[in-house]
């Protein structure tokens, strides 16, 4: 993420993105000189801190989270969140993981654009994604998800107040009122989101944003790049929704941890693609072999060690739910 004095190098950035000042189209260029200002006015030569967004393409702005652990006391910032700017109003794709960075995300809008916020949407409920939610309560934003992701909110209330008590502070939890079953189309003014729910497999109520207008996919943490996927519900639900991800006609991914990729989903999602796989097949192989749960994470995946942000913290718990999951096909 570029910052401070480096954003000279901006217009190159931009050049190569769209070909060369001759080829690009009026709108790209409008953009991208909007970019430039942008990060001018939020980064000043000052040796100052990075800017809270980035412009990734026309009327889409990310804010990449870090990775760190979720006991970390920077926990709340660790997730990718965003929004995306259309000729009538904006949407807010994920709000982080406290009410104070929500806060940062709606100023961070504010900077860039005045006008209406009409949809805040949670891609699940993991609180790295919702706890920001609290900072969007004055806005005019309806708030959106997955079908199931109600209840999910339901189920979390007390778990959040009791473990994230200094990220919510005494703010309210914002439940969702725009359901997704299946697919959502929402207008933002010359600009369709495609909202689509999916079957379990992160989690049970995850839900995807797709930008038509930029071919821009939001994935929520149905894709991890760098930092180790966490299954919080079905792996094999999970391998099978990555393929009917790739139907998508997405060309940039953002994924919920990690970085964009510009390649398409195939290029996006192949490392993860292939630790998913390899706990799939290792795990049924363990288990025909008879070692038990409690021995099967030392030996399931330790290739993969070396390959991924915080392996040791997760890929225990990883096995832990695959061998559950499968034991009893
Ligand atoms: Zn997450």
């Amino acid at each position: 993420m570029a910052g401070g004095c480096s954003n000279a190098r901006d217009p190159v950035r931009c050049r190569g993105m769209f070909g060369s000042t001759d080829t690009a189209s009026p709108d790209a260029l409008r953009w991208c000189a909007r970019g430039v200002l942008l990060f001018l006015a939020l980064a000043p030569c000052s040796g100052g801190a990075a800017p809270f967004v980035e412009p990734l393409a026309p009327g889409v702005y990310l804010h990449i989270g870090k990775h760190h652990p979720v006991q970390s006391p920077h926990r709340h910032d660790i997730a990718n969140i965003g929004f995306v700017i259309g000729a009538r109003c904006i949407a807010v794709i994920d709000t982080g993981g406290s009410a104070d960075l929500g806060k940062r995300l709606l100023a961070a809008i504010r900077q860039v654009s005045t006008l209406p916020i009409c949809y805040v949407i949670n891609t699940h409920v993991h609180f790295d994604h919702v706890l920001g939610n609290a900072a969007f309560t004055d806005t005019t934003a309806q708030f959106a998800g997955h079908v199931q992701l109600a209840g999910a909110f339901r189920g979390s209330l007390e778990f959040f107040r009791e473990e994230f008590t200094a990220e919510l502070g005494d703010a309210q939890l914002i439940k969702p009122e725009l359901l997704v079953e299946d697919k959502l189309q929402l207008d933002l003014g010359n600009r369709i989101l495609i909202l689509q729910a999916w079957a379990p497999a992160h989690t049970d109520h995850d839900l995807t944003v797709l930008d038509l207008h930029t071919r821009t996919l939001w994935t929520g943490d149905l894709l991890f790049r760098e930092r180790l996927p966490i299954i919080d519900s079905s792996l094999r639900g999970w391998l099978g929704v990555m393929e009917s991800l790739g139907t998508l006609d997405a060309q940039r991914v953002i994924p919920g941890h990690g970085t964009v990729s510009e390649q398409g989903w195939q290029a996006a999602s192949a490392d993860q693609s292939r630790y998913l796989s390899m706990l799939l097949r290792e795990t049924r192989q363990q288990i025909a072999i008879g070692t038990f749960l409690g021995e099967a994470a030392a030996v399931i995946g330790q290739a993969e060690r070396d390959r991924w942000e915080l392996f040791d913290a997760v890929h225990p718990t990883n096995v832990n739910r695959s061998y559950r999951e499968l034991e009893w096909e």
